[in-house]
């Protein structure tokens, strides 16, 4: 990123390390709608000449001296959010919170991400997971944001065994959250989008039932499909403010509307006050940045290891060698019809 609205390329020197963190070459990288936001959108601000990316599978170049677990040659799955594992917030429970909110975002945010040649992690023994022989670099690299993040989704949202949730949005992420749901126990799962290519795999994901959100109001068919009661659960991975109104319309009592979103408009944010029961309705509202971590991306892998789901469904488009990253991230930006998310793969 050279500017608000402008990427480019950037010489830069290898960055240096600190006592507790890896130095990482990167094996597969994918661009984010986050990235997007940032360059596009003025997301964080602006910001100059700052290396993009925090979806990374990288092999471990050098550590510092008191990395204990993690050493040079390891090919290691890095998480898109770093905690600082000592801090209040992490000792709390909300590790992505550390030091300021979202502090724990810390790639293409508050130092340069990894597209690069180069990139650092911070507590390596604790971010960084080895990444087994049976997963691609590419295939993991949908874990790091994408899975981590649509499965808090699914956390998030306390979905009942047998329960019955509306997925709001089926990017990447929303898909990632169809499976989370699945893992979770939802028997029916709505997803609610447009997209071709989405809709095929929110199926093979564990959808049963699709909504398009141009073939009218989404809460209206939603509720209508549930015998005017809503759904347990509503999971928002896309869309604006208004999608909000749709979430908390489409919710019956007892439920959490679960937040995965980013909302780039407005100073405040829409509740529809009658449907929200005037305050009272028992609809929660729960929010959350991506999970981080080492224990959170073995996990993750071990869903793969065990064959409880498949990430490289989420991939559309695979890309070999770092220069084509400019192209990818365009893809990301300019989101054609038959995409899902393109992977950058530099060594596999
Ligand atoms: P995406 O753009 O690929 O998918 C979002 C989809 O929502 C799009 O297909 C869009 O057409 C659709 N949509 C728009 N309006 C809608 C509506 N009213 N109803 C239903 N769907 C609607 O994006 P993505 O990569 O899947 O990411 C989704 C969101 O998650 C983004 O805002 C992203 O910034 C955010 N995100 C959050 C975190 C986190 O830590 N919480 C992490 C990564 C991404
Ligand atoms: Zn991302």
């Amino acid at each position: 990123m050279k500017r608000i609205g402008e990427v480019g390329w950037v010489e830069k020197d290898i960055p240096s390390i600190g006592p507790m963190d890896a130095l990482l070459k990167p094996l597969a990288i994918a661009p984010c709608t986050s990235d997007v936001h940032t360059v596009w959108e003025g997301a964080i601000g602006e910001r100059h000449d700052l290396i993009l990316g925090h979806e990374a599978i990288g092999v471990v170049e050098k550590v510092g001296s008191m990395v204990k677990t993690i050493k040079p040659g390891d090919r290691v799955i890095v998480p898109a959010i770093t905690p600082d594992w000592g801090t209040d917030a992490a000792q709390r429970g909300f590790s992505s919170q550390t030091g300021t909110p979202l502090g724990g975002w810390k790639y293409s945010n508050e130092k340069d991400g990894s597209m690069a040649e180069y990139f650092t992690c911070n507590e390596a023994d604790f971010n960084l997971a080895i990444l087994p022989d049976d997963i691609s670099p590419a295939d993991a690299c949908m874990l790091v944001d994408m899975w981590s993040t649509g499965f808090m989704g699914a956390e998030n949202a306390s979905i009942p065994l047998g329960g019955s949730v509306a997925v709001l949005g089926i990017g990447a992420v929303g898909l990632s959250a169809i499976l989370g749901a699945k893992l979770q126990g939802a028997a029916r799962i709505f997803a609610v989008g447009t997209r071709p290519v989405s809709i095929i795999v929110s199926k093979e994901y564990g959808a049963t039932d699709i909504i398009s959100y141009k073939d009218g109001d989404t809460s209206e068919q939603i509720v209508e499909a549930t015998g005017g009661e809503g759904v347990d659960a509503v999971i928002i991975a896309g869309g604006g403010p208004d999608i909000l109104i749709d979430a908390i319309k489409s919710a019956r009592a007892g439920s959490i509307i679960s937040n995965i979103n980013y909302f780039g408009q407005g100073d405040t944010l829409p509740i529809p006050r009658v449907e929200w029961g005037f305050g009272m309705a028992d609809k929660d509202i729960h929010t959350g940045l991506c999970p981080g971590g080492r224990t959170r991306m073995e996990r993750l892998a071990d869903i793969v290891t065990y064959k409880k789901g498949d990430p490289s469904k989420l991939i559309t488009h695979k890309f070999n060698g770092l220069e084509n990253i400019e192209e990818a991230l365009f893809l990301m930006k300019d989101k054609p019809k038959d995409l899902i998310k393109p992977v950058v793969i530099i060594d596999d």
